[in-house]
């Protein structure tokens, strides 16, 4: 085996999109996830948790009412070992320079833009949380909808000019490789979500708040300081009874430094990574964690069928991404979106990202994988993916033969697959056609869009700025 199966590590979400509905509830566990109940309050208690909205192998993710402007955003928390608040740390560095870069880019739109971040103490350890604005269901549970036979092409030709967009904004203006895209990781923005919202979650609100006042609060409200880490030696909160958001500003202000006089006995001095995330505690969670189902916000139910015809999606989860400036070899992108490069072990960059849109928008017209590669008794699941590869674009550059650190366990010298040697040479054309009954001339069509973003040579692979100019995406 050229490298470690790579199922076996942290990454798991690499080697597969995950088909688990929610997440482990063994991972609610020290260095793990943080156990959130309903009602929940975060940051000083600014935001309150009203639903769960999803997941991923890195964190969970929430709706929340932002009590400060009075709208709903959705709270990542990410899980509490180093390994993730190290890169959280560097998910919002990025997503930052995302933000800040060309907000007047097509593209800027097309990407998922962070609101706030803070820390967030619990029983589990220190999570690095990061608010965004509320966005709808993934690329996942759209294709789900259409019973995997593949989405309209009308609706899928908006969502590729749209990622593309996306994408050439994060690869020239802002220097920054995706490498996760996939499906789940594009999600739908949902217009007016804000008035739905205000409406659909009354009823929770009022019960959180009516349950806030019968009780003392379970949820610390502790003030903020930067780069001070408190720690609180009871339950008892410095809001019990009040009602902080119905409070004017200059009250709250008054409040909190009372507060903070209150508390600095308790105060221990932490080197922090990011000096102004703030932190807050909550210690109060319960002792078992549980798994809440998510409500994921679906389009059509908000909306009508007709709003799919206008769909706006924007790229999330830049929990893996880098700057384009670096020389990385190491493995990425979730097996099913992953570049030839990347398999056999070569320098990668941005081009990647290209090769998983392509892998990506396949799915989306058929509703099946372009490459779903398994391994067999005499090769192991890289073998099976390059064979897969080469079965539809015949030639390996030389750069794949001998320029990965893994080249020489897969190819010969002569550029032929080691493990694996009966190939069944197809068309894209042809797959689309014969397999997915999609009529010829779209086959062709959609394929000529496709080829030149699944070149197997990375240096001659189209950039998302070049495939924006292509005639299929005309009428998009
Ligand atoms: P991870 O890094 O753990 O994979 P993601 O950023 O991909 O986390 O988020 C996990 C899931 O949470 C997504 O697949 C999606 O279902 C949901 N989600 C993430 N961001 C939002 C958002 N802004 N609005 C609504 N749901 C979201
Ligand atoms: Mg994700």
């Amino acid at each position: 085996m050229p490298k470690e199966d790579d199922s076996a590590s942290d990454y798991s979400d690499l080697e597969s999109i995950h088909s688990d509905v929610e997440e482990d509830l063994e991972d609610y566990k020290k260095g793990g996830y943080h156990p959130v109940n309903i009602g929940d309050r975060f940051d000083n208690g600014r935001y309150i948790v009203l639903r769960k909205l999803g997941w991923g192998h890195f964190s969970t993710v929430w709706l929340a009412l932002d009590t400060l402007n009075d709208s709903h955003v959705a709270l990542k928390i990410v899980k509490a070992a180093n390994r993730y608040t190290d890169s959280a740390l560097e998910e919002i560095k990025l997503l930052e320079c995302v933000k800040k870069t060309n907000a007047e880019s097509k593209g800027w739109q097309h990407v998922a833009q962070l609101l706030n971040h803070f820390w967030h103490q619990g029983p589990n350890g220190k999570h690095a949380c990061m608010t965004f604005e509320v966005l709808g269901e993934s690329l996942l549970t759209l294709m789900k909808r259409y019973n995997y036979k593949g989405i309209p092409q009308n609706i899928v030709k908006r969502i590729a000019k749209q990622v593309l967009e996306g994408l050439d904004y994060l690869h020239r203006e802002c220097g920054i490789v995706h490498t996760d895209l996939k499906p789940e990781n594009v999600l739908v923005w949902i217009p007016n979500i804000e008035a739905y919202l205000k409406t659909d979650t009354a009823d929770i609100l009022k019960e959180i708040k009516e349950r806030e006042h019968q009780l003392p609060s379970p949820n610390s409200m502790t003030p903020t300081t930067p780069n001070i880490e408190r720690r609180r030696s009871s339950t008892a909160s410095w809001h019990e009874g009040m009602d902080v958001e119905s409070m004017s500003k200059s009250k709250k202000k008054r409040l909190k430094k009372k507060m903070k006089k209150k508390t600095l006995d308790d105060v221990e001095e932490v080197e922090d990574k990011l000096g102004n995330l703030k932190i807050s505690t909550n210690w109060s969670t319960p002792k078992e964690a549980k798994v809440i189902p998510s409500s994921i916000l679906d389009i059509t139910s908000i909306g009508s069928e007709e709003d799919l015809d206008t769909i706006v999606i924007k790229i999330a989860d830049l929990g893996n991404a880098c700057w384009m400036d670096g020389e990385y070899t190491h493995v990425i992108q979730t097996r099913q979106y992953r570049s030839p490069e990347v398999i056999v072990g070569a320098k990668w960059t941005n081009e990647a990202d290209m090769w998983s849109v392509a892998c990506m928008i396949f799915e989306l017209l058929t509703g099946e994988f372009l490459f779903d590669p398994r391994a067999g008794s005499k090769y192991n699941k890289d073998d099976d993916h390059l064979a897969q590869i080469l079965e539809l674009m015949r030639t390996v550059p030389k750069l794949l033969i001998s320029g990965g650190e893994y080249s020489r366990d897969f190819f010969d010298r002569s550029g032929k697959l080691k493990h694996i040697k009966k190939l069944r040479y197809r068309r894209l054309r042809d797959v689309l056609h014969d397999t997915f009954l999609v009529p010829p001339e779209d086959a062709d069509a959609a394929s000529h869009f496709l080829l030149p973003m699944l070149e197997m040579d990375m240096t001659k692979r189209a950039s998302a700025s070049h495939m924006l100019k292509s005639t299929w995406l005309k009428d998009a």
